[in-house]
């Protein structure tokens, strides 16, 4: 019997990489939905490739097009809307969901999947960073795994197998450090949403470029760390690696240190986190270890201020790095479009985390009204 994957967010990076490696395990995998938000000609033709047995537009102003384009495939059932979208991850054929959605969006699909007892494949990592304590106590509650496909966290899942009940000293979680990673204050103060598009490692979607740039990706990383694997945000160091060829490693009560290393290819976690605990073949270049020596770096806090932000936003708990996520993605959309300064952006996140209602134990709902809050005040400070 195949897995009948739902792919939520198909036509962006993580998706299309996915749809890469069902595509070469095509005898153990099949697509049994795809869905996109605008890019309606790239999910038609994803549809045509894997016949699922429904597609999904989010934005309601395509369905028109997508239904047009889809006229040749009468199996194929077309719905669009956030609520098809949500309830979509339900069907009750789907073995596993792949939320690779981008932002605060994934949130609630993903949480009808874990109640609908679905294995998780998570990419969108906003989902942990908004509600991770609601996310892993659902997950208990409903039975559901949530396996990382987030290339740091797969790593570090990776040397936790086999490890059992050992006890963990700390997570060393690395980073590329972006583009500017050796650029001074005054050098920050005038790059452009075009440079930071250039990621040196990875070849991503715009928002989490933008989020790698900043380094507010490593801190919204760390909160994705400690939910995941319940470890204390005290006890997990970020490394700059400017290589990306360690992608995170685990360090041991006896003072080992496991790590996984690999070329950049999220391919890899796409893979592992369908196929847990097999791994399977993989097309690609293989890890040549004489090509270029191995760095690592303590991160400049100061100068990447959306880490320290997000360590903030940790030790104050509640609903604060929900603040933190709506007013980052308020203030990312607008420095891609030349609406907001690289340095402005840390600085209009840390006054919305001043501003915006504290709620110390925050329910879904409380979530819901805390991210449309931020987003207002942060919007307003543009
Ligand atoms: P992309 O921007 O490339 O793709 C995002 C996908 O989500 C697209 O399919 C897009 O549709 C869809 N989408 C966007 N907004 C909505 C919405 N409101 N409703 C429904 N669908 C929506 O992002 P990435 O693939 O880079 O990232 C996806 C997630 O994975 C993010 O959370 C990111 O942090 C995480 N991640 C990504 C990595 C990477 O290498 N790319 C690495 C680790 C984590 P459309 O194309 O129509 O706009
Ligand atoms: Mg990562």
């Amino acid at each position: 019997m195949k897995q009948q994957i739902c792919i939520l967010g198909s036509t962006g990076s993580i998706g299309t990489q996915a749809l890469d490696v069902i595509r070469q395990h095509n005898d153990l995998y099949e697509v049994y939905c795809l869905t996109a938000n605008n890019r309606v000609d790239q999910l038609a033709a994803q549809a045509h490739e894997f016949k699922p047995a429904a597609v999904v537009i989010a934005n309601e102003a395509h369905y028109g097009r997508l239904k047009e384009l889809l006229s040749d495939e009468p199996d194929i059932k077309v719905y669009a809307g956030a609520a098809a979208l949500e309830q979509i991850v339900e069907a009750q054929p789907v073995d596993m969901v792949l939320a690779a959605m981008v932002g605060y969006a994934g949130l609630a699909p993903t949480i009808r999947a874990i109640k609908a007892r679905k294995k998780i494949c998570l990419a969108n990592k906003e989902t942990l960073v908004v509600a991770g304590e609601l996310i892993t106590r659902l997950a208990m509650e409903y039975h559901a795994p949530i396996l990382p496909v987030d290339s740091e966290h797969s790593a570090i899942f990776q040397c936790l197998v086999g490890e059992d009940m050992n006890e963990v000293e700390k997570l060393l979680l690395t980073c590329s450090g972006g583009p500017f990673r050796n650029f001074t204050a005054e050098q920050l103060a005038h790059v452009t949403a075009a440079d930071a598009l250039r990621h040196p490692t990875w070849d991503m979607g715009a928002k989490i470029t933008i989020d790698s740039a900043t380094l507010m990706n490593k801190g919204f990383e760390v909160m994705e760390a400690k939910w995941l694997f319940g470890i204390p945000a005290d006890k997990i160091q970020v490394l700059i690696h400017p290589q990306s060829v360690v992608h995170s490693a685990v360090q041991y009560a006896d003072g080992a240190v496991k790590a996984q290393l690999g070329v950049p290819d999220m391919r890899l976690p796409i893979q592992y986190a369908f196929s847990f605990p097999q791994r399977l073949h993989l097309d690609g270049p293989r890890l040549d270890l004489f090509s270029r020596p191995l760095e690592f770096f303590e991160p400049d806090m100061r100068k990447f201020k959306c880490l320290a932000l997000a360590y903030e936003a940790l030790n104050k708990g509640g609903n604060m790095a929900c603040i933190l996520n709506a007013s980052n993605e308020v203030v990312n959309a607008a420095f891609r479009e030349d609406r907001c300064s690289f340095l402005a952006m840390a600085d209009i996140i840390e006054r919305t985390m001043q501003r915006a209602t504290f709620i110390e134990a925050p329910d879904y709902e409380a979530y819901v009204a805390t991210d449309a809050e931020a987003r207002r005040i942060a919007a307003e400070m543009l």
